[in-house]
């Protein structure tokens, strides 16, 4: 069974990150913003740090994370190594991470991410295998830091990038890229429909510490006049083209068949996918089957040649609570379930995208649903918007839906910007999005009682009430505005210590009344105290 490389140590300080974006577009950049580090044993002697992205609670701007680096540069030898391998083969190689589990390897980045979770390898081995859980890690996206999606881990979240004909460009989508992770996204979907699509995905992958996924058929409509002009043909190159680049997973509308097109005539909002409703649109026109549900083998075959990972389209989500879990979502669904399969035959990784609007009673269901027709592949959401009547606020509608949905199983939420159905999100926008899935991942996280997922709560809990007003900021999903709605009434050093705050004032503050009660009562905070040392440093270690 493979180990694992033999992994260096050493470390060099590095300059921090105080502002989201610098204008100076590298992947050491994001090191300066990690929030953590910890320990990833190779063999034996053989110790590494490794980044855990997102804003820094304890002010962890660490020195040792220029050693992603060398995990970078590790990347490199894991798969020249496997290449090799495969080369010496039949051929018809097989590149894929769960090709590899299932032959009973332990892979570097199943290592990696072993240490990361804080999970034992061999379950992440297992998971993968199964098909509980995936790697998004294609060959050619050598400074990925490898991170996995499945019920087993902690749930993730995806920002979507890219640009549209009407707005933005490179430097706009970089800066997007930058807020994305930065602010703790864990995947980043580059969905450019505009301009030089190929040039901006590429300097997006280069850019990219995250896995980066894409929907071809944006750029494959893009190269020709009218949808209807589509073929598989070029379907095809356009996926060899972005597999060979580099991105990590594609959303494939292979789903959506003729004879559901007929089901979203009862609908209030029709198809609301970009890629269902243009599948949809070149099935009625031409009377024939979706090629991309006919030609699927085809399609696998690029995929494990390069290690892509399916993100299988709901082409026919919900577009408004009204529709949500009609005919034509679970028709579509169950579809999905067979080509699952048929991926997995290829051990190709596969997750499933799934809704869209879904009115809180009927999240469940939907999880429900997806894991017994899809066989417990991971599931993947956009929100769910749990009401239709906010615009210009649906991060936080689809925040409520997606904690749910979290909590009931989802494995990955695609995040929703305030700017949702109203525009292009800018860096600001993908921020606050960014934000409200961290939350919600992270609500789903703790009410799934996963190990150690309420440190970081606790110790923050405790800094409250123990009035470390700088270590309740360092500790927030994001400290700056934490410390500047703070300041802006109390704004000296002195109020750092403070045993009040102005929302309540100095004679109404409770938690300091509580204190006094205890203190009458002969008990001083030393126990808090203690409590809060040793949570502090058990986040500090997790880097959580
Ligand atoms: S003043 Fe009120 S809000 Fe502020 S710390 Fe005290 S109890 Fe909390």
């Amino acid at each position: 069974m493979e180990t694992g490389a033999n992994l260096p140590n050493g470390s060099s300080p590095l300059n921090a990150c105080n502002s989201p974006f610098n204008g100076n577009f590298n992947r050491s950049m994001y090191n300066d913003c990690s929030r953590g580090g910890g320990l990833l044993a190779g063999e034996p002697g053989a110790i590494i740090h490794f980044p855990v992205r997102g804003v820094c609670p304890l002010g962890l701007r660490a020195a040792e994370h220029e050693l992603w680096g060398i995990v970078m540069a590790l990347r490199d030898s894991w798969v020249e190594k496997r290449e090799a391998a495969a080369a010496t083969a039949n051929g018809n190689r097989n590149m894929s991470q769960m090709h590899l589990a299932r032959r009973g390897f332990i892979t570097e980045e199943m290592q990696f991410i072993g240490q990361r979770e804080h999970l034992d390898p061999e379950l992440i081995r297992g998971e993968v295998a199964r098909g509980r859980c995936i790697i998004p890690a294609n060959i050619h996206h050598r400074n990925l830091e490898p991170m996995a999606i499945g019920i087993a881990t902690k749930c993730k979240i995806n920002a979507n990038i890219g640009n549209s004909s009407t707005s933005s460009n490179i430097d706009e989508e970089l800066k997007k890229l930058h807020h994305a992770v930065h602010y703790g996204a864990d995947t980043i979907m580059d969905l450019s429909t505009g301009g030089d699509i190929p040039t901006i995905r590429k300097a997006i992958i280069e850019a990219s510490p995250v896995p980066v996924g894409t929907v071809p058929v944006y750029e494959a409509i893009s190269r020709v006049r009218r949808p209807e002009d589509l073929t598989f043909e070029l379907m095809l190159e356009v996926i060899q083209e972005q597999a060979e680049q580099g991105v990590d997973y594609m959303t494939i509308h292979a789903g959506v068949m003729r004879e559901h097109v007929p089901f979203v005539r009862k609908r209030i909002t029709g198809i609301v996918s970009r890629g269902g409703s243009l599948m949809a649109h070149w099935m009625e026109h031409h009377k024939k089957q979706n090629f991309l549900y006919e030609r699927f083998d085809d399609i696998c075959k690029v995929f494990k040649k390069h290690d892509v990972s399916f993100s299988l389209g709901d082409g026919l989500r919900p577009g408004c609570i009204a529709d949500a879990s009609d005919d034509a979502q679970f028709a579509e669904l169950k579809v999905l379930g067979e080509l699952t399969k048929k991926a997995w035959e290829h051990d190709v990784q596969v997750m499933i995208e799934g809704p869209g609007h879904i009115p809180m009673d009927k999240i469940k269901e939907q999880v429900d649903k997806e894991m017994e027709w899809c066989h417990e592949a991971p599931f993947y959401t956009l929100g769910p918007l749990v009401i239709d009547i906010a615009p210009g606020y649906d991060h936080i509608t689809s925040a409520i839906g997606a904690a749910m949905i979290g909590w009931f199983g989802a494995s990955m939420l695609c995040y929703v910007t305030p700017k949702e159905h109203l525009g292009l999100p800018n860096p600001e926008d993908v921020k606050q999005g960014v934000i409200a899935y961290k939350i919600a991942a992270h609500a789903a996280d703790v009410a799934r009682h996963r190990p150690g997922a309420r440190d970081r709560d606790d110790a923050l809990s405790y800094a409250r009430f123990l009035f470390d007003w700088n270590k309740q900021f360092e500790l927030s999903l994001d400290p700056e505005t934490a410390k500047a709605m703070h300041d802006e009434n109390l704004p000296d050093d002195f109020y750092k210590e403070a045993k009040f705050c102005s929302m309540c004032g100095p004679k109404f503050c409770s938690m300091n009344i509580t204190q006094l009660a205890e203190a009458e009562g002969g008990h001083d905070q030393a126990e808090r105290k203690q409590k809060f040392v040793e949570l502090l440093a058990k986040v500090k270690a997790a880097g959580a």
